[in-house]
């Protein structure tokens, strides 16, 4: 088996790694980078770009550009980009196949699977649209698994010691607090809670108000709708903060934000530490309420966790520290990166799922096992939801309960599985329904169906119904909890191949396109240096050249025109040939 990559997609950064030899390293990216910002820019002929190059231009435009597409996985939103409709999905995929190429060029050969993380309090319908995003991008995901436990993995590689571990995971747009056994070389995750809303995006938008109304106020003008404005300034606000997380104040500086009618207007102002701590209290305490519900969940007191793990570049926040620190009674563990822990800790699994660990070795006596985030259920009368598997459990499981008819005769039942922590189905989400038919004619109550939940590595949920007296069965991969049907994953797997070949060759025509220009650049200087030795006639065929390349150029710039190209090509000769 070839070598599996280890890939941790972030809301705001993702990252990948691989083993070499028992250790996972990570993968830098072509621009140098150990992260990739998990954000894709759309052109109009359906060409994309991913990460850095992206997130310089998401300034320039915003309705094209997707950040945090990871908040959306599951849903059935599409991002429109003139003809062109993409799926979350889609969208992810365009940064897998970054991730998956990076890590070609690192090692030098084609790579294919891969390890996937999610958080943990990804449902279903998340934890599906993160594999098919894969398989978009042309990966074979071996293993989805939860983010903390990927990173409880990549410490667990590090200490051997029997102990109890809370990870804390504060990122870009998600939260995660997971409590984690780690003993007699097993890892396993006895709880987990979290929030799908919260993140470093949250802080970054409580600056980003205030610099706003504080600009409102200066000038009196309103840019709250204005996207390109709105996103210079949330990236400032970034800024800010990070920087806010090492000393105590920070310079905001935004030249020319607004245009007034005396003219473009800069912004300057100092932020504090203690007022950035003042805007964002209200979100600290909002980590508060997972981490207590995870250790009532687990039934463990404070006292028997041992280790307290951050994961997540917002857990860089000072007043994150502190919080946890005065919440927990201890001084959270910093071995680990917060960055990168993950990612590591999803080669690790990658490297234990090819063989590729050593038998015998640390990290291959170590066993993982997941959980299930939530509850699963199905519908008896009066839409009560009866549980098979409580949230929390162990994966894979397997689970069987006997139900029978409600009316005398009852030929048939339809099977409703609901996923949630609700009483009632209806506050609980539908995850697939199937009818079982052929039941033996007998009187209600009667009847033994027994209905069986059985759940993967992967949390991918199966279910099935058999009537006991007639043998009839009938069961359900839960795919509808995925919002594309097989052909419309095709369609994308298809469209995605497409548009690599397209985005190739949409980079030479661009390589192209600089070459000409400069040419013409060079040509206009030598225009003013020859202004004396030319002749008459010789200026103005470099001029007319010059004139016949910018309107080529011009054109190339709207559609992609092959003739156009080729006389570029050809004005670019004889503009070379007039040169000096
Ligand atoms: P992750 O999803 O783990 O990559 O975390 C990304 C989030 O961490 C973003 O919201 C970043 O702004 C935030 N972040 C990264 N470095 C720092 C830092 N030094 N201080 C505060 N937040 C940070």
């Amino acid at each position: 088996m070839s070598k599996v990559i280890g890939i941790d997609l972030g809301t705001t950064n993702s990252c990948v790694s691989v083993l070499e030899g028992d250790t996972p390293v990570i993968i830098t990216n072509t621009e140098g980078y150990r992260t990739t910002p998990s954000v894709v820019t759309f052109h109009r002929d359906g060409s994309a770009d991913v990460g850095n190059a992206a997130k310089r231009q998401a300034t320039l435009h915003p309705e094209r550009t997707s950040i945090s597409i990871k908040r959306r996985m599951g849903s059935d939103y599409r991002m429109k980009v003139g003809s062109h409709s993409y799926s979350p999905q889609e969208i992810s995929a365009y940064i897998l196949r970054k991730l998956k190429k990076d890590a070609e060029e690192y090692l030098g050969t084609t790579v294919t699977d891969a390890v996937i993380t999610v958080p943990a309090y990804f449902n279903d319908a998340q934890r599906q649209a993160t594999k098919d995003a894969g398989r978009i991008a042309g990966l074979n995901v071996l293993r989805i698994i939860n983010e903390p436990t990927a990173a409880a993995l990549a410490y667990g590689l590090d200490n051997g010691e029997s102990q109890k571990i809370l990870v804390y995971d504060l990122g870009g747009g998600t939260f995660d607090v997971s409590l984690i056994e780690i003993g007699d070389g097993l890892i396993e995750v006895i709880a987990t809670s979290g929030d799908n809303f919260l993140g470093g995006d949250d802080f970054d938008a409580r600056i980003a108000e205030r610099i706003s109304d504080e600009i409102k106020t200066k000038t009196g003008i309103s840019i709250k709708k204005d996207e390109a404005v709105m996103y210079r300034i949330k990236e400032e606000a970034e800024r800010v903060k990070k920087e806010l997380s090492s000393s105590l104040s920070a310079l905001v500086n935004l030249p020319f934000i607004v245009k007034t009618k005396d003219g473009p207007v800069s912004f300057e102002t100092t932020f504090t530490r203690a007022e950035f701590e003042r805007l964002t209290a209200d979100l600290i305490e909002k980590t508060r309420i997972p981490v207590e519900n995870a250790l009532k969940d687990a039934g463990i007191p404070k006292s028997e966790i041992s280790k307290v793990l951050l994961v997540g570049g917002s857990t860089r926040i000072p007043a994150v520290q502190n919080m946890i620190t005065e919440l927990m009674g201890m001084e959270p563990s910093r071995n680990l990166n917060p960055d990168e822990c993950v990612a590591l800790g999803a080669a690790i699994q990658g490297g234990k799922l090819s063989g590729q660990i050593v038998p015998g070795s640390a990290a291959d006596n170590i066993v993982l096992m997941d959980v299930t985030p939530l509850s699963l259920s199905i519908e008896t009368i009066g839409g009560i939801a009866s549980r098979l598997i409580e949230r929390n459990t162990t994966i894979p499981v397997r689970q069987s309960k006997i139900f029978t008819t409600a009316s005398n005769f009852q030929s048939s039942v339809d099977v409703r599985v609901f996923q949630g922590e609700r009483k009632f189905t209806r506050d609980n989400k539908l995850l697939g329904n199937f009818k079982l038919g052929g039941i033996k004619r007998a009187l209600a109550g009667v009847p033994q169906i027994e209905v069986t939940f059985d759940i993967d590595a992967n949390g991918i949920v199966n279910v099935s119904a058999c009537d006991l007296g007639s043998g009839h069965e009938q069961s359900i991969t839960i795919t509808s909890s995925s919002n594309l049907s097989e052909e419309e994953i095709q369609r994308a797997i298809w469209k995605a191949r497409v548009y690599e070949e397209e985005d190739d060759e949409m980079f030479s025509l661009a390589d192209e396109k600089r070459k000409a220009e400069q040419i013409v650049k060079k040509a206009q200087r030598q225009l003013i240096e020859h202004k004396n030795d030319w002749d008459k006639l010789h200026r103005k065929e470099v001029k007319d050249n010059i004139q016949k390349m910018k309107r080529l150029l011009l054109k190339l710039k709207f559609t992609r025109n092959e003739a156009a190209a080729d006389t570029v090509r050809s004005t670019e000769r004889s503009l070379k040939a007039l040169l000096e």
